[in-house]
Formats: C-alpha cells, sequence, structure tokens
C-alpha cells in the first residue's frame, strides 16, 4: 500500500470505495427501514427507561441489528478460504469446433460472459495473500447452456491422484488440532509417505509458488477433461490459461514483509486494475490427445500428478479471458459464489481421472452445506442465461415461484417437462476387477526430473532446494531423512542442495 508524501491515506481506487458511494447519493440519502420495512428513528441508542435505566427488549430495532449481526458469517471454505473475484467474458479467437460442440466455442468472436475466483488453497479467510501456496483460479462460463465451471489452480497438476486422500492430505497441510498452527511434521510427514506429491511440491517451492498477485500467474484446468464434436467424436483435453500480463513472482523475502504490511496485497493489486481500466488477461489454450495416442502414452493420460509434455502435445489457442468489472459487493459475489467441476455443458465432459471424479461429488456438496440447498438461485451462481426448469422443488431460503403449477412429478400426464436426448454424454465402457487399488507405486519422479533437469536454471534449482530445506527445517530428524531420499530419486544433486540448506549431509539419509 503506497502513502503519498504527506503519509496520507492511500489514493488508490480501492481506498476511494466510499468517497465513490457517497458521490452518487442524491441529498441527504435514503432513510433506514428494517428486514420488515419499519422506517427507524436512532440508530446510536437503544430504548431504555431514563437516561440512565435498563434496556427493554420490545426494542425491535436493536434485537434484529443484533440477530443478524449474529447471523452474519456462513461457513468458511475448508480450502480457498481466501480470495478475490472478478467479472468479464472469454472471447473465441480460433476455431476448435473440430473438437467440441460446445456452445462456447462456437464462433470465432463469440463472447461469453464469465465470473473468476482467485484464492490462496490450504490458509484462512483472514490470512495474507502472500503466503506460499496454490492459487485457485477458477472460471464461470455463464454459457446460453447452462453454466460452465472449470475450476482450476495455478499448477498444470496436483498433489495426489486418488480422492479419498484428498481430506487426509489437506489436514496435513492445515493447523495441527492441538495446537491450532501449521505443523511442519504434519506437512512433510504426509508428503514423504506420499511420494506422488513430489511434482507439485517442486512447483510450489519454485520461484511459481508466491505469485505477485493473481494477473502474473497462469492458470490450469489440470485434469484430463473429454472434448466431444457434433459427430460424437471425443478427444482428451487438458485447459491452459496463460497470463498475458507475464508471470511475476515475490521473493520469500518480499512476501514475508508484504505480509505484515499489507496482508491484502493481491486483492488490492486485482481491484485497483480493474477499477484504472487496466484489465488483466489470459490466452485460453487446449491440448489435445486423441483416444488411440492415450492408450500409447508413456504415462498415464488421466493421472493429475503429471502433465502432457508441451512438444508432443502443442498448446493450440482458443480464445481470451477478459477481466473488466469489479465484484459490486464482496459476500454476495465473492464469498457466494460457489464453482462445480460437475458444471459442464455438451461438448466438454469429464474423464475417469480419478481426482476429478472425485471433485464431481465435493464441489455442490460444499455449496449445499456452505448456501444451501438453493445456492444455484443466488444471482452470481444462476445460470442465467437459460431458465433453470425440473423436478426439483422446495428446500430453505427458495426465492422463486418454486416451478408454479408444472407437475413436480415425472412422468405425468400434463404437459410437465420432458427430458432432451440430445443432450446424452458420448458413450464409453470400462472393464476391471473392482478393488482398492493403492496408486502409490506409480513412476513418481520422471517428470520432477524433466522439471528439474529441462525447465528450472542453476540459480533456479538452488532456491528451490533452498525453499524447501527452510521449510522443512523445524520437522523430526525422521521426516527430513525422508524427504532428502524422496527429492534424491528426482536428482541426487537435489537431495544434496536441500539437505545443506539444513545443515545435513545427503549421503547421511540414503
Ligand atoms: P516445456 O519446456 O515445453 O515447458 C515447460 C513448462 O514449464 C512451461 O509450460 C512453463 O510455463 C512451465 N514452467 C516454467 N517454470 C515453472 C515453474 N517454476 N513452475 C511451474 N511451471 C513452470 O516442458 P514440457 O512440456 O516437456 O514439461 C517439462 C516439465 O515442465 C514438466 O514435467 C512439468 O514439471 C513442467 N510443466 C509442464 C507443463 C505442461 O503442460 N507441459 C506446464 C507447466 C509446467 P510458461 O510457458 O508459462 O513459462
Amino acid at each position: 500500500m503506497h502513502k503519498n508524501q504527506h503519509n496520507e491515506m492511500p489514493q488508490d481506487p480501492i481506498s476511494q470505495q466510499l468517497p465513490n458511494y457517497s458521490r452518487n447519493v442524491q441529498g441527504e440519502g435514503t432513510v433506514i427501514r428494517s428486514g420488515d420495512g419499519r422506517r427507524v428513528d436512532s440508530m446510536v441508542a437503544t430504548e431504555t427507561v431514563g437516561p440512565g435505566g435498563p434496556v427493554l427488549i420490545q426494542d425491535g430495532d436493536y434485537l434484529s441489528a443484533m440477530q443478524r449481526f449474529d447471523r452474519e458469517r456462513i461457513p468458511e471454505r475448508v480450502v480457498h478460504a481466501k480470495g478475490a473475484g472478478a467479472f468479464g467474458y472469454f472471447e473465441v479467437t480460433h476455431d476448435v469446433t473440430r473438437y467440441s460442440m460446445a456452445c462456447v466455442f462456437s464462433k470465432v468472436g463469440k463472447k461469453t460472459p464469465i465470473a473468476v475466483r482467485f484464492s490462496s488453497v490450504t490458509v484462512d479467510a483472514g490470512a495474507a495473500d502472500t503466503v506460499r501456496d496454490p492459487r485457485g483460479f477458477a472460471v464461470k462460463f455463464y454459457t446460453e447452456d447452462g453454466n460452465w465451471d472449470l475450476v482450476g489452480n495455478n499448477t498444470p497438476i496436483f498433489f495426489i491422484r486418488d480422492p479419498i486422500l484428498f481430506p487426509l492430505f489437506i489436514h496435513s497441510q492445515k493447523r495441527n488440532p492441538v495446537t491450532h498452527i501449521k505443523d511442519r511434521n504434519m506437512f512433510w510427514d504426509f508428503a514423504t509417505l506420499r511420494p506422488e506429491t513430489t511434482h507439485q511440491m517442486m512447483i510450489l517451492f519454485s520461484d511459481r509458488g508466491i505469485p505477485d498477485g493473481f494477473r502474473h500467474m497462469n492458470g490450469y484446468g489440470s485434469h484430463t477433461f473429454k472434448l466431444v464434436n457434433e459427430m460424437n467424436e471425443v478427444v482428451y483435453c487438458k485447459f491452459h490459461y496463460k497470463t498475458d500480463q507475464g508471470i511475476k513472482n515475490l521473493s520469500p523475502e518480499d512476501a514475508e514483509k508484504l505480509a505484515g504490511s499489507e496482508p491484502d496485497y493481491a486483492l488490492r493489486d486485482l481491484y485497483n486494475a480493474i477499477a484504472g481500466k487496466n484489465f488483466p488477461t489470459w490466452t485460453f489454450y487446449i491440448q489435445v490427445m486423441t483416444l488411440e495416442r492415450a492408450s500409447k502414452f508413456r504415462w498415464d493420460p488421466l493421472d493429475v500428478t503429471k502433465v502432457w509434455p508441451n512438444v508432443e502435445y502443442p498448446l493450440m489457442p482458443v480464445g481470451k479471458l477478459v477481466l473488466n468489472l469489479n465484484p459490486k459487493n464482496y459476500f454476495t459475489d465473492v464469498e457466494q459464489v460457489s464453482f462445480n467441476p460437475a458444471s459442464l455443458i455438451p461438448g466438454i465432459e469429464t474423464s475417469f481421472d480419478r481426482m476429478l471424479q472425485g471433485r464431481l461429488f465435493a464441489y455442490s456438496d460444499t455449496a449445499l452445506h456452505r448456501l444451501g440447498p438453493n445456492y444455484q438461485q443466488i444471482p452470481v451462481n444462476c445460470p442465467y442465461r437459460v431458465r433453470v426448469a425440473n423436478y426439483e422443488r422446495d428446500g430453505a431460503m427458495n426465492t422463486t415461484d418454486n416451478q408454479d403449477g408444472a407437475p413436480n412429478y415425472y412422468p405425468n400426464s400434463f404437459r410437465g417437462l420432458r427430458p432432451d436426448p440430445s443432450a446424452a454424454r458420448s458413450r464409453s465402457s470400462v472393464s476391471g476387477e473392482i478393488a482398492k487399488y493403492d496408486s502409490k507405486d506409480q513412476d513418481d519422479f520422471s517428470q520432477p526430473a524433466l522439471f528439474w533437469n529441462n525447465v528450472l536454471d542453476d540459480e533456479a534449482r538452488n532456491r528451490l532446494a533452498k525453499n524447501i530445506g527452510t521449510h522443512l527445517s523445524p520437522a523430526t530428524p525422521a521426516i527430513k531423512e525422508r524427504a532428502v531420499k524422496m527429492f534424491s530419486k528426482v536428482n541426487e544433486e537435489f537431495g544434496v542442495k536441500i539437505a545443506a540448506a539444513m545443515n545435513m549431509q545427503a549421503k547421511s539419509c540414503l
């Protein structure tokens, strides 16, 4: 936050919200009316018996003000609690209709309204924005065929590949249940017992682990999806959205300083950029893999701990994401926005990526808990370009006509809503013996080795090893040794550097 030379409050757009509001109020403004519409005569005194006497329970203005206040918070998201949002549009720049019939891609030049929520992941709603943590990058496309939610992150991969590990992994990243502080033993114990975390840990502790705000980072759909065209032909696909502002990261030292002086750094940066008409944009790409090539790919193409190499599966440009509108109100537009990877439109489908399958359930479940059964009626979540019509009814806080007099059962003889077979998903088949298979022993190190050898230069490698060593230092000796051993499997030199950062010998860990 920059103060001016007289050390006065900053004049950036985000600091001017209230002066801007007051400029638009006519005359003396509007009188207060309570939730039930009564005019309220005072907001500075309760009703009392004489100036020094007791407060009367008949003071409904006080009672309702306090009751509403007591209920202002809804449950914080267990992950992605701290976030910022913005609105804008997606514009198609390249024709990809040969791959997908999704209406969002139907024509070059077509624009679809979007809502975006950026977030940190493992920290609480009040945390500093400059923590080392993955960043969420979720996009809701309000299409004329319903909402499509692409619920991505700023990393192309994820830590684990089986969704049953998700709550356990997140526990290890959040607060110790006894001490209520983050615990390096928990963090690294889990990570080193599940070596599939290696790849994502390396990205997290690399320079890109602390992005400089939300505008200077890439986004990725991370999972493998399916695209389906008009001929019902299917390909696998990954989504990438690359920043047009250029990648910028914060050094750990600057991040630490900002955490003290400007904890809402990323929120301020995004709001001010948009308010100043410096609209951030991302170029949207797809990678495509035919099912035939997928069957021969040297890695499991549905494993979310792996990428598809760019040379073999080149990024194909599709369009632009543009953010040009700040939220009108944080609670209504950002705290209440809900994303769901199962919100898909014809032409874009899920794959059998296990983490994706797990997420298909988790997101709407969270929204049902946080916002209630009618969360899709909240304007920011509503697929407002279609009319919702189905056999679902009632529930807490229903604010629509509840589908009026239409039959609420099916089949019926009264011209009730009919299914549309043209919305059917593509067909696929699987076979195999049903069991719980631990995915632990898959190849966890060859892609991390490519990252270490081919993507990072010497200085970036040194910073990565130092960042891991510093973070790992408070863990127990056994966990530190296991970590050095794990990262040594990526590259011996990597293990040596991490050990050195902790004043240890890598050899004694192997
Ligand atoms: P390429 O050399 O073609 O691409 C390297 C990729 O790494 C680029 O997409 C680049 O993003 C990205 N990158 C550079 N620095 C970092 C960092 N600190 N954290 C995360 N990503 C970074 O390589 P390959 O496609 O053959 O993949 C090699 C390795 O690169 C992979 O094993 C993976 O670790 C990493 N990677 C690959 C991606 C992919 O989709 N293929 C995506 C991201 C990472 P940019 O172009 O924006 O600079």
